[in-house]
Order: C-alpha cells, then structure tokens, then sequence
C-alpha cells in the first residue's frame, strides 16, 4: 500500500505525539517517515525541564495544558506501561535588582492570571528548598510547585509506541526527499524507499526544515544552533531529585540547572549558542574556556561547586526562529501542508498540546489553542512572540 491519509516528516517528540494525536482522533491511515530512528535526533539531546514559566502568554497556556499529560502520561496514553520519567521537584526562578526584574514580576503575574499554581519565595525559604544555592542577591524568587523534568526520549518512543498501537505504521531509516505538489495541492511524498500518495503532509522536521523550504520554495527562517550541556559532581553538595529545577536569570548565561541522577547537577546556559551553518546533530566540541566560563557562574550561585568536576557534557541543536517560538499551522498558498518546527530549546514541554493542535489542524477540527499567533506570517507582519527576557530559551 502506498497511499496515506496522513504522512508524517519526523518521529522526534513532536512527531511522535502528532501521530498519536491523529490516531486518538479517529486518523485511519497515518504514515510517520524517519530518516533515523524514534527520537534520535535533537529529542534525545534535551534537558528535559517541564515549566509553564513563559514570559510569552501564549507558550504558558500551551505548556499548562501539556503539564496535565505529563503528570498522567500513562492514563492519557492508555498504555499502563507507558512513562515520561517525571520527577516533580518544582521550577524555581530568580532575578536580582536589574533588568530582569521587572519582566520577572511582569510574568510571574501574568501565570498567576492565567491560573497558574504559583509562590512568592523570600530567600530563608528559597534556601529550605534548594540548600545547596546561596540567594543573598536574589530581589525576587518565584516557585512553580507543579514543574520539574522529564525524559524527553521516553516520552517520544511512549508516544510512537501509543500510535502503532492506534494503528499508526511508523517507518524508521526512511528519508523524505521531496514534497510532491501539483496546482498548489499536496499529493505525495518522494521518499528513499519510492512514492508515496498523500493529500495531507506534517512536517515535523526540527532542524531540517530548511529542506521543506528547498521543497516548496517558501521562507522558513530557521537556523541551527549548538548548545553544550555539563554534569557536574561535587563532593560537597548533592542535587539531590527533591531540589527544584532553578533558574538563574542573574547569571550572565541565564543558567538553568537540575538534578541529574539524583546527585549531580546538570546545566547548560539559555542564551543565544553557537550558530550552525546547516543541520547536524554531531556532537560538537566544547571548549575548556567555556566549561571554566559557565563554572564561574555555577560556583556564583552554589558556592560548594567551586571545587566540582565535570562528569559528563554533550551538545545538542536548536531550532532557532527569529523570535525564539515555533511556527505551528498550515503553510499559506499549500493546501495539504501543516509544519511544527523553530522550538528553540524549549520544544519538549509543549511537545503533547502542540501535537495534539497540529493534529486537530490537520483534521480540519477546531484546535484546543489557537494557532494564530504561532503562524508563520507573523514573520513578515511583524507580530513577533519575543519573549520579555529577549532573546533565548526562556521565551
Ligand atoms: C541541548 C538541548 C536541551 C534542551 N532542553 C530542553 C528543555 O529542558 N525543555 C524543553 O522543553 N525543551 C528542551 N529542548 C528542546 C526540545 O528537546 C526540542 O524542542 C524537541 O525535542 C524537538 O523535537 P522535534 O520532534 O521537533 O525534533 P527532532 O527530535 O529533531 O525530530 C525531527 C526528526 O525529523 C527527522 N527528519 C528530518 N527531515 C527528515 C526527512 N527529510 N526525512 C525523514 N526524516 C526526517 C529527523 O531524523 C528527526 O528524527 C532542548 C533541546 C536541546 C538540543
């Protein structure tokens, strides 16, 4: 059979939970295409941190509705033996008198409105809860009790798994090569194992996007960029799975830090990386300068660091938009095109809902969040979705 309802490009985290999402919906004949295999691209390098921490309201909504199936992810996958690997230690955020003060307040205020679980932490409390951080400078310390992090692989193969059980045929080593496309009408996929017949394509293609681009002969601004993540081991201090996950907005690389292993510490900075000149996933090299650098400031905020060591780093890619948010929705001009990509590092989080809304976009039913301002003409009206923190992963 070479004839889809649906063909999926991708079966990263976003991919994955598109097809699920388009089997729970009633989708009969789904197709998803990997040129590698379920989460092997940038999923598998994720940090994992679940947050509705967003300075951008519209990324809040999306990651409260995603929170709810992350913290029943077996009962919304109707798998018993499905998990995400969730440890629910809270996400603690702080700024210092500044520039970060006011977008801080500003959008701590703004997840309170929106119903958000949320608490104002003053230092002696802030410290109860993460003992091994020293808050002297802290000016405002906000505490999300529903938050902490997951396993982002997991929750890719949970939700590919989810799909083929739903009838969702997933097909790994196969690439996508070209998009056919006749009077402005999708019809199929050219792919390395032949034609395939479509009138409906999702691209979830993260960092090779720029293919779908070659494809169609649209702009989809989006650039690949390296990011290095550190495990550090201390003697002295454990992070332990208990502690929150913290971020460090008075940090020059607005850090972001959790348990790692439940006594190692993993972090990795959330500003602008190194910029890619095309797609790779190859891990990358990261130089002593830098591992002294992000050292610095580790030992800033958790003195007992000064004397850690590195027990292991990695690198990973981001799909970085103009605005750091994705572009979510149908692509004008293409009827039976529908993209998810530009998640510049903080994709995972919003993985279920956002699957779930391009599948429902797909379909042609009405979707749980609006698409609108995620839509890719936000880049030539000028409707950016910047974050208050500018530019870099917090959004
Ligand atoms: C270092 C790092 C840390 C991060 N930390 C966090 C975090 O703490 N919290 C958070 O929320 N997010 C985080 N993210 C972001 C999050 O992990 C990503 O947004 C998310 O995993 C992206 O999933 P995806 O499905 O879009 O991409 P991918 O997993 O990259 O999947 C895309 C897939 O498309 C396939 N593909 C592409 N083109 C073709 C083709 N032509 N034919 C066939 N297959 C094709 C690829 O093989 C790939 O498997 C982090 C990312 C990185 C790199």
């Amino acid at each position: 059979m070479n004839t889809y309802d649906v063909v999926v490009i991708g079966a990263g985290v976003i991919g994955s939970s598109v097809a699920f999402h388009l089997a729970k919906f009633g989708a009969k004949r789904v197709l998803v295409l990997d040129r590698g295999t379920i989460g092997a691209g940038t999923t598998s390098q994720s940090s994992g941190i679940l947050r509705t921490h967003y300075s951008v309201k519209e990324n809040v909504e999306l990651a409260r509705q995603s929170w709810s199936v992350f913290n029943n992810f077996a009962q919304y996958l109707e798998d018993d033996e499905a998990s995400c690997g969730l440890v629910k230690c809270g996400y603690m955020i702080v700024a210092p008198e500044g520039d970060k003060l006011e977008p801080l307040r500003a959008s701590l205020q703004q997840q309170q409105e929106q119903g958000i679980p949320l608490e104002l932490l003053n230092q002696a409390q802030a410290k109860e809860l993460l003992p091994i951080a020293q808050f002297e400078d802290a000016a405002l310390i906000g505490y999300e009790p529903e938050a902490g992090f997951a396993d982002a692989y997991l929750v890719a193969t949970g939700f590919a798994r989810a799909a083929r059980r739903g009838g969702v045929t997933i097909r790994e080593n196969v690439e996508v090569q070209k998009l056919q496309i006749e009077n402005g009408k999708v019809v199929g996929v050219s792919t390395s194992i032949g034609d395939i017949k479509t009138s409906m394509v999702i691209s979830t293609q993260n960092i090779w996007t720029p293919e779908l681009a070659g494809w169609t002969g649209r702009s989809l601004p989006v650039v690949p960029e390296r990011h290095a993540v550190l495990a550090l081991e201390c003697e002295a201090a454990k992070y332990t799975f208990s502690m929150p996950v913290f971020k460090d907005l008075a940090s020059p690389g607005m850090l972001y830090c959790r348990s790692y292993g439940g006594s190692q510490m993993l972090v990795s900075e959330g500003v602008v990386g190194e910029k890619l000149k095309a797609a790779e996933v190859e891990q990358g090299d990261i130089p002593m300068d830098y591992v002294v650098e992000v050292g610095a400031q580790v030992a800033e905020r958790f003195p007992d660091y000064e004397t850690a060591g590195i027990a292991s780093s990695w690198t990973g890619v981001y799909d970085v938009t103009p605005d750091w948010n994705p572009v979510l929705g149908k692509l004008p001009g293409i009827e039976g095109l529908v993209v998810g990509y530009g998640f510049s590092g903080h994709g995972f989080k919003l993985s279920p809902t956002v699957g779930r809304i391009i599948a429902q976009e797909a379909l042609g039913l009405p979707t749980d969040v609006s698409l609108k301002p995620y839509s890719i003409e936000r880049f030539t009206t000028g409707e950016l979705l910047t974050g208050k923190y500018g530019l870099g992963a917090v959004s």
